[in-house]
């Protein structure tokens, strides 16, 4: 079977955010805003710049709100925020975003040891979230977290699953995030929850959020466009993890995707060679090496890269 693919495809770098949390040295904040720039060069349009949750949780976030204020004025790029609660919603709005993306757990366990709520309770605290959004004037994307999978209770229902992705849309949210934020996910239930929820969503678009911890991340993006996503969450060089989900590391590759896709003539508009660059020069004020694969391919410039 031919499959077809999309012309173009939607990245949203998430590094800032997933990636810079995963790790224990803190970023400051003049480095935070010289990569932002840097990965809005490369022709990111879309950014995830900051998580307002409580700085004792994640230190490496307090400076959600400086971030904010002084992030570049870029026509058609969309800067966005990771809030838990409505006071996130409220600290997002105050530093002048326009745009948050809202996330609870589709696993229960998983919800009660990191939001500390049911998944009940998250439910109505979501609600909540999406009426104070609202009464703001935010933009806001709803996120469903371990959607394909949990380290604590295993395989999630995917009937509870669609059933969460519904109530959200029934709220007014302006687009969905599914996030296979153990890395767990596998091209069939990829394509088994995707179909649904691009159905049930219309002409709302709906995100992939994909780690690669078991080594599937591309396969599943694979798998993702054939069933009609084009909306993809990646983080630079592979960065990222979930500081409360034990082995939970590595988005998929913002550089390995887009390669991927632009060999494959799907564009995104991203600048493969610059965003490794950007890369690179995070692995270096880390001292450590990111799993992706395409930044360490561009750094050779004896070699042929075919594009
Ligand atoms: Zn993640």
């Amino acid at each position: 079977m031919m499959m077809t693919y999309p012309k173009d495809v939607v990245v949203e770098e998430q590094g800032l955010r997933d990636g810079l949390q995963s790790e224990k040295t803190i970023v400051p904040t003049e480095k935070k805003l010289e990569l932002i720039k840097a990965v809005v060069e490369a022709g990111v349009k879309r950014v995830q710049v900051a998580s307002f949750v409580h700085p004792k949780l994640i230190p490496q976030m307090a400076d959600a709100e400086e971030v904010c204020k002084r992030l570049p004025q870029v026509n058609g790029v969309l800067f966005s925020g990771f809030v838990l609660n409505t006071k996130g919603i409220e600290r997002a709005a105050k530093a002048g975003l326009t745009h948050v993306a809202a996330s609870i757990s589709a696993s229960d366990t998983h919800s009660r040891k990191n939001a500390n709520a049911s998944r009940e309770e998250a439910e109505k605290r979501f609600a909540e979230m999406v009426k104070v959004g609202k009464e703001h004037g935010l933009t806001i994307r709803s996120g469903l977290q371990c959607v394909f999978g949990c380290r604590f209770e295993g395989k999630i229902d995917s009937k509870v699953v669609l059933d969460m992705v519904k109530k959200q849309l029934d709220l007014g949210i302006d687009e969905v995030a599914l996030a296979d934020s153990t890395g767990m996910a596998n091209p069939r239930s990829i394509q088994e929850i995707s179909t649904k929820a691009v159905e049930l969503a219309g002409d709302r678009h709906v995100f992939l959020h994909l780690h690669d911890t078991e080594g599937k991340g591309l396969a599943n993006v694979l798998a993702a466009l054939a069933v009609g996503i084009t909306h993809f969450d990646t983080a630079f060089g592979g960065m990222g993890g979930c500081p409360f989900i034990k082995g939970a590391s590595g988005n998929i590759s913002t550089e390995d995707l887009v390669f991927m896709l632009r060999q494959m003539g799907i564009e995104t508009g991203i600048d493969v060679g610059r965003l490794s660059a950007v890369s690179r020069s995070l692995e270096d004020f880390f001292g450590k090496r990111f799993s992706g694969k395409m930044h360490r391919v561009m750094e050779r410039d004896d070699i042929k890269i075919v594009y």
